[in-house]
């Protein structure tokens, strides 16, 4: 356990990992007493919100010193733990890759952790604020203050669940806040390390992580939470926001969706094959912004299939590196798949070796699929609405960029949009008439890990922003604060000369109606 003494002090507490008292044991690879998994308690999750909430009636704002802190432990717990964390999340899916967990849980939580501490001074700082020029003429100033909101709630899914949590979690902490985090139920080896290290490294009233299924996050979702961020499926962010609405919790919502992935006519054909396969084979296509419904102008159709297969024939060894995480979200793509071939849409497999849990494949590791394009999709078919999430995509071919903008706005907004092509007037048109969380030009994907761009979905796919600054305003609230020399109000509402300020104003009302001054 924590020592307990410094909480909300101004200062580092003393006993932890990471203390310079301790740093025999803040060595990369240090591995914590993991405790099983074990569900919170409703009564315990009470407990520790309310811990929370009096730690943070005692200390409205943390210093920077204070704040600096804690994302140091932040950081350094990430550091110590990563590669415990990694291998549990691979015991968690069976199988996947351990190097690409490395590179996209501990390494890209610290990144985040490591910019917000690198500019935190700067983001703390009060924000000079233009207010009219004839308030500054008097003499009056403005600001925005970056305030704390209290305590905040981290809900986060399974597929990356130590970076989906550390990152808003840096967030949440630079602003000055305290949070309790709800963990995937699916990954539980991961949750339990993420248990214990955290209690380790954090007093339960600054940081707490939150166990269990739906049940709990039911539970954990009626809290009166100063914010609620959630990143999850569409359907479940429902639900977080209906219950959030209860105690008018203001949420943010990073949901999934069905990213499109266009290839022009003017595009390059062969790199946007290779990067759709390595997009497919990354995790298995489990992550948000994996590239779901593939648009290829029709007379690069071909060459492009031709592409894809070369790739995913050089990558063959890769394909069997990640599973599926489990057999229902592995009987769901399946279903996915067959579902649309049995109300007509052709499957192209583009591996001569199928590996989709059939008897052929029974030498792969379990729940491993090639990635299948399928063609001939429609509205009738399942695939056509619900996220893939998996290693499928469907492919349509386009003669005119008109197509697939129509197609894009007939249905809910993605998440991401990718777009291999020229940058002309096609490109031009398929960026200001289609709505997406974030675009990407030649490439997949990268936007995410770029410390500095705020983050975020739009209409379905989501609400609000994080990442960098963006993720720092997400947890605070920006109080104007203004300031004059001597109180306006008694002039302005008991002028010297009552006639002549009428006057005034009834001729700047004629004014602005558009009439001739009189
Ligand atoms: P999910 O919505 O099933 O679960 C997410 C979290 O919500 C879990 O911790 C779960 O226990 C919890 N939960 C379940 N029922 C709840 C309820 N009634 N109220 C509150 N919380 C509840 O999602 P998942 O299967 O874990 O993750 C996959 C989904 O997440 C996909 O749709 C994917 O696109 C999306 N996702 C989005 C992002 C992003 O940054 N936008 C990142 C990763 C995943």
């Amino acid at each position: 356990m924590a020592d307990r003494t410094a909480a909300g002090a101004d200062a580092p507490a003393a006993g932890r990992p990471g203390d310079e008292a301790n740093d025999a044991d803040a060595t990369n690879g240090h591995v914590a007493q993991r405790t099983v998994w074990t569900e919170t308690t409703a009564a315990e999750l009470r407990s520790r919100f309310d811990a929370a909430r009096a730690a943070h009636q005692r200390d409205r704002f943390p210093t920077f010193n204070v704040r600096d802190d804690r994302l140091r432990r932040l950081d350094e717990m990430i550091a110590s733990h990563g590669i415990e964390l990694a291998e549990a999340l691979v015991e968690d899916y069976g199988n996947r890759s351990l190097l690409q967990t490395i590179a996209a849980e501990p390494i890209t939580a610290s990144g985040q952790v490591r910019h917000t501490r690198k500019h935190l001074k700067k983001w703390m700082r009060q924000r000079r604020k233009f207010a009219g020029s004839s308030f500054h003429a008097i003499g009056g100033s403005a600001v925005l203050q970056p305030q704390p909101l209290g305590v905040v709630g981290i809900i986060s899914p399974w597929n990356f669940p130590v970076a989906l949590t550390m990152a808003p979690l840096a967030s949440a902490l630079a602003a000055g806040n305290r949070a309790l985090c709800k963990v995937s139920e699916l990954t539980p080896n991961t949750a339990s390390v993420l248990g214990s290290i955290t209690s380790e490294w954090f007093e339960a009233d600054e940081v707490s992580m939150i166990l269990g299924g739906p049940e709990v996050a039911k539970e954990f979702t009626k809290l009166p939470f100063n914010h609620l961020f959630f990143t999850g499926s569409t359907a479940v962010g429902r639900q977080v926001m209906l219950a959030a609405a209860q105690n008018l919790t203001p949420v943010t919502l990073e949901l999934g969706g069905k990213s499109p992935f266009i290839v022009a006519v003017d595009g390059n054909v062969v790199a946007a094959a290779k990067t759709l396969i390595s997009g497919k084979i990354f995790n298995a296509g489990q992550y948000c912004v994996a590239p779901d419904r593939v648009f290829v102008a029709n007379s690069r159709s071909e060459e492009f299939l031709d592409a894809c297969r070369a790739e995913v024939a050089a990558r063959s060894e890769q394909i069997d590196t990640t599973s599926i995480i489990n057999e229902h979200h592995y009987e769901r793509v399946i279903n996915l798949r067959d579902d649309a071939i049995a109300r007509g849409a052709e499957e192209i497999v583009l591996t001569s070796d199928a590996r989709d849990g059939s008897e052929d494949d029974a030498a792969a590791p379990p729940r491993t699929i090639a990635p299948v394009a399928l063609v001939g999709v429609d509205e009738s078919m399942a695939i056509s609405s619900e996220e893939v999430f998996g290693p499928l995509f469907t492919l349509e071919r386009f003669d005119h960029i008109d197509e697939v903008i129509s197609d894009i706005n007939n249905g809910p907004e993605p998440l991401a949009a990718y777009y291999f092509g020229a940058r002309n007037e096609a490109f031009e048109k398929f960026v200001t008439q289609t709505a997406a969380g974030g675009v990407v030009v030649n490439d997949i994907m990268i936007h995410v890990g770029l410390e500095n761009l705020p983050f975020g979905g739009v209409g379905q796919s989501g609400m609000g922003a994080y990442h960098g600054r963006a993720g720092f305003d997400t947890f605070s609230h920006l109080k104007p604060i203004v300031k004059v020399h001597s109180p306006l109000t008694p002039r302005t509402t008991t002028p010297p000369k009552p006639e002549l300020v009428e006057k005034l104003m009834r001729r700047t009302l004629h004014h602005r109606s558009g009439k001739k001054k009189n």
